[in-house]
């Protein structure tokens, strides 16, 4: 089977669209590094396309009706946007859902010592990393701190020109020679991906005069002392913007776009809905790379909750609507794919492969082995779906992660389908997937939007 290339198919309007979508797209990546600030920006814009907060609709008693827009806000850290449909929402959703959070190192709890006069901080890694692409590395600090008065202290240190960037050492080419027998998990190992932050001896008699200055300066700018990193959430990621990444600026380099690139796909998507037939939902969710536990993973009860509480807004709610409205749902699984790249081939089936420029990704399933732990799709979904993306014409392709038996993984799919609706896996597809700067295809950036507008008017 041939499978188009979407380049080909472009004429010089459709580029600069693609080009120009790409640049807000890289705009995102590049300011929304943790899920916290993917929420904050999803909310503004949001509230910029008329959604309001749902917490304010029901306390003042508003009824839903067709055409409008709220969004539930859960934790910071997750969140729901409906667009009420004409239809009454028993009849089913039209659901994007991706997911804000993606592998990082997290500053310990008690995360800060001195070594031989180097102030370091102690990391957790959160996700599936290949520890030793962390290192040698501009890194950047996002995250809260959370004050026992509740007070919460924004940091975000890294991402200017003109701000400090910390990092994690490597050992020298030149005594490594124990280091390089070892295997590619164990070069570098988990408790060893510690940060330095400083060097500077404190002036006068304390003890770890590295970490006093530390000290000192969090509490002299922030306002932070040793015990506020006991209710912190610090992640260290990568530092500095998403790139255009080939000559011919083809696509980008940037951290995290598994899976914000189909976060703000989705979420452009859902802006573009002024009315639907049927309620649009668009969910943006955290702890995907870590098994989407906990209240702000998918496997919380707070989507379910949202629904109930948006159909009791419409005044058209009961427990046994709320569960048809759940089954008779359909979803895309909004999350990325691994894109071929002929430095690895041996990993990939190339006929059942995703490339680069050639569209939205369709995964029937995921899993591992014998599919083991995968949403399997069905067929008769599969074929409404090709035919709403030939109805807009958007490219697509279809493809498994990798060889049979080399691997696997899953998203969230499986979760939604434990309602009875239908959900399949769909996105962009991405080299060096999990490493801290991804590549993706603008033109499947571009496509992946069209093809998410398509299912939200069409399914
Ligand atoms: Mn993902
Ligand atoms: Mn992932």
């Amino acid at each position: 089977m041939e499978q188009k290339n979407a380049w080909e198919t472009y004429d010089e309007n459709k580029m600069k669209e693609v080009f120009s979508f790409s640049d807000s797209y890289k705009e995102f990546i590049s300011k929304c590094k943790s899920e916290r600030e993917c929420i904050d920006e999803t909310i503004r814009i949001a509230k910029a396309n008329g959604y309001q907060n749902l917490d304010d609709v029901i306390k003042e008693k508003q009824i839903l009706k067709a055409g409008d827009k709220v969004y539930a806000n859960n934790m910071g850290k997750t969140i729901a946007l409906f667009l009420i449909g004409e239809e009454p929402m028993e009849n089913g959703m039209k659901i994007l859902g991706a997911h804000v959070d993606s592998p990082r190192l997290d500053i310990k709890q008690n995360p800060l010592y001195e070594d031989q006069e180097l102030a370091m901080l102690e990391t957790h890694y959160y996700g599936g990393i290949k520890k030793y692409q962390w290192v040698t590395m501009p890194l950047a600090l996002h995250g809260i701190v959370v004050k026992k008065d509740g007070t919460k202290i924004h940091i975000e240190i890294g991402e200017n020109e003109n701000d400090p960037v910390v990092g994690i050492s490597d050992l020298l080419v030149h005594l490594a020679s124990d280091q390089l027998t070892k295997s590619g998990s164990k070069v570098i190992e988990g408790e060893d991906l510690n940060i330095l932050v400083g060097s500077i001896p404190l002036t006068g008699d304390s003890k770890e005069k590295a970490k006093a200055t530390i000290l000192k300066l969090l509490k002299d700018q922030y306002d932070v002392e040793e015990e506020d990193f006991l209710s912190a959430e610090i992640e260290a990621v990568p530092a500095g913007k998403a790139r255009d990444y080939g000559l011919d600026r083809s696509m980008i380099i940037g951290y995290g776009q598994d899976d914000r690139v189909c976060a703000y796909t989705s979420l452009v998507a859902m802006m573009e809905m002024k009315k639907s037939n049927r309620t649009c939902v668009c969910l943006l969710v955290d702890k995907e790379e870590v098994g989407s536990i906990g209240a702000t993973g998918m496997q919380s009860k707070f989507f379910e909750n949202c629904v109930a509480e948006v159909m009791n807004c419409t005044k058209d709610y009961s427990e046994i609507k709320v569960r048809r409205a759940l089954k008779n749902s359909k979803m895309l699984s909004s999350d990325v794919s691994a894109a071929f790249d002929p430095n690895y081939a041996s990993v990939m089936e190339k006929k059942n492969s995703a490339y680069f420029g050639h569209g939205i990704v369709f995964n029937k399933y995921t899993g591992s082995r014998g599919k083991s732990g995968c949403n399997d799709a069905n067929a008769e979904y599969l074929g409404e779906l090709r035919n709403i993306m030939e109805k807009e014409h958007v490219i697509f392709q279809t493809a498994e992660l990798g060889k049979v038996d080399q691997g696997g993984g899953g998203t969230i799919a499986y979760i939604l389908a434990q309602y009875n609706m239908e959900v399949i896996d769909c996105g962009v597809a991405v080299q060096n997937m999990h490493a801290p700067w991804e590549v993706v295809s603008k033109a499947d950036v571009f496509e992946t939007k069209c093809g998410y507008v398509a299912f939200l008017k069409h399914a």
